[in-house]
């Protein structure tokens, strides 16, 4: 089988929010490095790394010294392109879905250009609908119907291995598009709803769903980095034009 560069493997984030067993961040870390992936961010996790996490972690202790620790989601996967999130409902919002060797693929196709990353939720509650809409696709793993909640380690094994086969996988093509980062698609969003505010498009004291479906529009179309700042100029010129009349008034 032909290897893309371990590189690729490196540059996958595996992001974990809100965990609450250590036990499990340990069989995460464990999870990854048998997969060959080395990059965990614990996004306000709900436990120390401890004595337990070292130990299921067994020989992947160096993933859980390097791992990163931050508050939001958002500043867990800035620099990312592609964030993909982890999800065994389907939720009220619809949003493009892939399986996890489809997963596999997307990832080791953009990576070529910036780091990418797998969100994983709660053990008990999952991804809330915020931190799901920060995702361009979400997972399923097809599980038993009636029963299809994952152990969160097991998730992550599994998804690792379908990353893991796309990596040894000959079809692989690197993507030339070159996609803003999350940190971008978030700047985006506040000055778009800002626009949208001042010009009364949205009424503060009733947002309603406008907002989520803008994202999941603008999600879909994948806008590249060049076209997402055309979308800047605009709103840029649009205050500027608000600012002016208002001055005039
Ligand atoms: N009780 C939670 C599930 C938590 S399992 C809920 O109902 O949402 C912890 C995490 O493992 C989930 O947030 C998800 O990221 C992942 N996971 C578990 N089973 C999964 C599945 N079938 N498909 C995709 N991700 C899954």
């Amino acid at each position: 089988m032909k290897q893309q560069s371990p590189e690729y493997l490196q540059k996958v984030k595996v992001v974990l929010v809100g965990t609450t067993h250590p036990g499990n961040i340990g069989s995460v870390a464990r999870a990854m490095k048998t997969m060959g992936l080395t990059q965990l961010v614990l996004v306000d996790p709900q436990t120390e790394v401890d004595g337990k996490s070292f130990a299921l972690a067994a020989g992947a202790a160096d993933i859980l010294n390097n791992a990163i620790i931050v508050d939001t989601l958002v500043e867990g996967v800035a620099d990312c392109s592609l964030v993909i999130g982890a999800s065994a409902r389907s939720r009220t919002l619809p949003w493009p879905m892939l399986d996890p060797r489809q997963t596999g693929l997307k990832l080791m196709t953009e990576v070529a250009n910036s780091p990418v990353a797998v969100v994983f939720g709660r053990e008990n509650s999952g991804l809330s609908n915020d931190e799901l809409q920060m995702c361009q696709y979400h997972v399923c793993i097809p599980a038993n119907p009636e029963y299809s909640s994952l152990n969160l380690a097991m998730a992550v094994q599994t998804i690792c291995y379908e990353i893991r086969m796309a990596w040894l996988s000959e079809e692989i093509i690197d993507s030339s598009e070159q996609y803003p980062t999350a940190q971008q698609m978030h700047g985006f969003y506040e000055h778009l709803e800002q626009t949208l505010y001042q010009t009364d498009f949205i009424i503060k004291a009733h947002p309603g769903q406008i907002m989520n479906k803008l994202r999941r529009l603008f999600n879909r179309a994948r806008p590249e980095e060049t076209e997402l700042n055309i979308l800047r100029g605009i709103l840029t010129a649009t205050q500027r034009s608000i600012v002016n009349k208002s001055n005039k008034d």
